[in-house]
């Protein structure tokens, strides 16, 4: 009986002792794990600096217009329609030519920096900036022309219009009218 109850205590001790080792080691695991997490956040928002500063300086020399960082400009267009999924871009670029275009991709290319087209900017999952941090961010925002061929009503629409812009345009260059939502002037 003396037996057996010490061994039951020394089974409980060494259970105790177990919990108390593994509770040990769950929290050594918790705290390496937050400080891997720590670290992969802080290189990563080290190589999107860096890729920024790149970006930036490559943009500056094509003359592409951009959204400055740090800018009241910079803030609003990355700021996501879906707020619960907002991303740092690289660099926002704010193209108002082909050109422009032509030499913000390069410059995306040549820095190896993703780069992501942003139209509206309706995207819920918030792929206008890219869906994940460190894009260079092609805004199309002021690029927003549409012309109505007056024989064929063809319409050529550049990428940053709004329902408004193609709907107004639409109906006076060609008389035309399109299917849509809601449209305030
Ligand atoms: C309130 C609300 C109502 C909506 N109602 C409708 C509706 O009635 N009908 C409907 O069809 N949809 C509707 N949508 C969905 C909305 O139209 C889509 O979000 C839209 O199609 C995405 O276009 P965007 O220009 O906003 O794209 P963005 O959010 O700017 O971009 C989305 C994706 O497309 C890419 N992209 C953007 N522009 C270009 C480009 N020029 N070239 C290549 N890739 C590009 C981006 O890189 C990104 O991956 C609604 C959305 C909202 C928020």
């Amino acid at each position: 009986m003396i037996r057996q109850q010490a061994l039951f205590y020394h089974s409980l001790s060494f259970d105790l002792f177990d919990f108390g080792m593994s509770s040990i080691k769950a929290l050594l695991w918790l705290a390496a794990a937050a400080l891997t997490a720590a670290q992969d956040d802080t290189s990563q928002m080290c190589s999107v600096k860096m890729e920024r500063v790149t970006v930036n300086n490559c943009l500056t020399n094509a003359k592409v217009p951009q959204a400055s960082v740090g800018s009241d400009s910079y803030k609003f267009e990355i700021n996501p329609y879906n707020t619960r999924v907002p991303y740092t871009p690289a660099a926002v670029a704010m193209p108002t030519t082909a050109k422009h275009v032509q030499d913000a991709v390069k410059c995306a290319t040549q820095s190896s920096v993703r780069v992501s087209a942003k139209s509206g900017g309706h995207s819920y999952a918030s792929f206008g900036l890219g869906g994940e941090n460190g894009h260079l961010i092609v805004d199309f925002k002021n690029m927003h022309n549409v012309t109505v061929n007056p024989t064929t009503f063809v319409a050529t629409i550049q990428p940053g219009s709004r329902i408004g812009n193609v709907a107004q345009a639409l109906y006076v260059q060609g008389k035309r009218a399109m299917s849509h939502g809601t449209c305030p002037p």
